[in-house]
């Protein structure tokens, strides 16, 4: 078997990076996407279609995509062996979510959910037990999560506007509102859910779980995009949740402000993603598309 050097293996894995960017990566990380890429072709590749048409996400498929490869707590991510190893090089999470978005966007922004916006709330708002409880389990897709802020009547103005009520009681808290367009939802295990303590006015969250009393989601139909991703309707109605499980980290709008700033960037990285999947689709049809006796493009 020949061993390709890290440019090979990077002129495989990104031949429309003409800047050469991804030079940056380690060659544990470029690995590890080679492997995704590679395990998305065989097991996403031929369901993908269906399942877009369908508007339903393929469980079974990336389940054996996250069971093949550990994209998100492979040791060859981790050079510090030491530290917690609770996040990846910014280089690694641009190129993973680019890879990603390259192959298909839904499967990226339903990535971006789980392993971003999710991820990041229980990375700033978790006490030290909790994130040692529920973060390795969401790096390896033992448990899923999602991020419940936006609301049918706040958007755009959710800072000022958040409705959700958390009322104390004793230990635990009840929790009273909807939540609208959470990706993921259906079928997160833990739903970070964002009220507004009615005594201090602040903005906190809660950890609900998933078939909770009090708890229904309801799945958005008919969109015409991003048609894998499960967006859900969330109605809490008198939810209870433990003092323990409400993240103590988080104490007002800026401490979310925090978790968007930190996970914005995936966005345009989605959209880089989605444009190289296309130029890319593009290049491979024309090299072979032959008309009037010759091929498009050599
Ligand atoms: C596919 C998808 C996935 C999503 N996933 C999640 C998720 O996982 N978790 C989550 O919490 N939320 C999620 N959202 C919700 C998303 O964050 C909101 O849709 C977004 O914040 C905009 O809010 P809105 O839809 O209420 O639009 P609005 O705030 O009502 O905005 C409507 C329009 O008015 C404009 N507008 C708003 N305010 C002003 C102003 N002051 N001046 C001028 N123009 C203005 C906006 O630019 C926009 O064009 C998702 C949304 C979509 C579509």
């Amino acid at each position: 078997m020949t061993t390709l050097t890290k440019n090979e293996k990077l002129s495989q894995l990104f031949p429309e990076d003409l800047f050469l960017q991804a030079t940056t990566l380690t060659d544990g990380e470029i690995d590890v996407l080679m492997e995704l890429e590679a395990a998305m072709e065989k097991h996403l590749r031929p369901v993908i279609t269906e399942h877009s048409e369908k508007g339903l996400f393929p469980f079974e498929a990336f389940g054996k995509v996250v069971a093949d490869v550990k994209i998100l707590s492979d040791d060859r991510l981790f050079e510090d062996k030491t530290a917690e190893n609770y996040v990846h090089s910014q280089y690694y999470n641009t190129y993973l979510y680019y890879v990603m978005a390259r192959f298909d966007v839904s499967m990226a922004t339903f990535m971006a959910v789980h392993a971003g916006l999710g991820y990041y709330t229980f990375l700033f708002g978790g006490s030290d037990e909790q994130k040692a409880k529920w973060l390795p389990k969401f790096q390896s897709f033992e448990l899923q999560t999602c991020f419940a802020l936006t609301e049918p009547d706040h958007g755009s103005d959710i800072a000022g506007g958040l409705a959700t009520s958390a009322k104390r009681d004793g230990d635990k808290w009840i929790i009273n509102g909807e939540k609208r367009w959470i990706g993921g939802a259906g079928s997160a295990d833990l739903i970070p859910v964002f009220a507004r303590d009615i005594e201090d006015k602040k903005i906190k969250c809660f950890v609900v779980k998933k078939g909770q009393a009090g708890l229904r989601v309801d799945k958005i139909e008919n969109k015409i995009g991003l048609r894998m991703v499960q967006n859900g309707h969330i109605y809490l109605e008198d939810v209870e949740v433990l003092e323990s499980d409400r993240l103590p980290h988080i104490n007002g709008f800026r401490d979310v402000a925090n978790i968007l700033y930190a996970t914005r960037a995936i966005i345009g990285v989605l959209a880089a993603g989605n444009s190289g999947g296309a130029y890319r689709a593009a290049l491979s049809y024309t090299s072979q598309r032959v008309q009037f006796g010759k091929k498009l493009t050599n």
